[in-house]
């Protein structure tokens, strides 16, 4: 943990909540035990001051492989480092030479950004799912178009919405909510004092 997370101590108790919650809802779609782990991912790094947001990779069988989280801010600032940067990063550094993700799931608590959607569409793994969409800014539907080369890549993998209970789907979005406002701040913290 991060002794030193310079979050709101309401964001603090909504997060604890959101934990506490998310630990104790019963497995009840298809994705939900993936989705959990996502979420917790999420939640946990939410309370370390990073934008709350998990990922993990399940190999053809559904075994989980490797779970990771955003740390753009904790334990240092990575602008880079997105929940699926993060566990692709590691997960071909792990497997390197080959990193072969074909027939696996990547599961992220949140639709991904552009830049996390086109490192998924390079990564090659089979399917993408998300528990909760940002609808209208997530790299997937959201309005910018791939471009044809990736909207080619992308034909081969598989986008979607994981099926997992509406209340995780919830859980993940709010716990997203609670923290992008306190990360986009820092950015703008940077911003001012790197112009000064
Ligand atoms: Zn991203």
């Amino acid at each position: 943990m991060n002794p030193a997370a310079d979050i709101p101590a309401s964001v603090r108790s909504e997060l604890l909540d959101l934990l506490d919650e998310v630990r104790s809802l019963p497995d009840e779609r298809p994705d939900d035990a993936h989705s959990r782990i996502t979420v917790v991912e999420a939640i946990e790094t939410g309370l370390e001051g990073n934008a709350s947001i998990g990922a993990l990779i399940a190999d053809p069988d559904g075994r989980v492989v490797l779970s990771e989280r955003n740390r753009m801010f904790f334990p240092r600032f990575r602008s880079d480092l997105h929940a699926e940067m993060t566990l692709l990063t590691r997960y071909e550094n792990e497997h390197a030479p080959k990193a072969d993700l074909r027939g696996h799931t990547l599961v992220t608590s949140l639709e991904p950004c552009e830049m996390c959607t086109i490192r998924i569409i390079n990564s090659g793994v089979t399917s993408c799912l998300y528990v909760a969409s940002d609808l209208g800014k997530g790299g997937i539907t959201g309005p910018n178009r791939l471009a044809p080369h990736w909207a080619r890549l992308a034909e081969h993998q598989n986008f979607a919405a994981a099926d997992c209970s509406d209340r995780l789907a919830e859980i993940s979005l709010a716990a997203f909510e609670a923290t992008i406002g306190g990360v986009i701040r820092k950015l703008m913290a940077r911003r001012l004092l790197e112009g000064s």
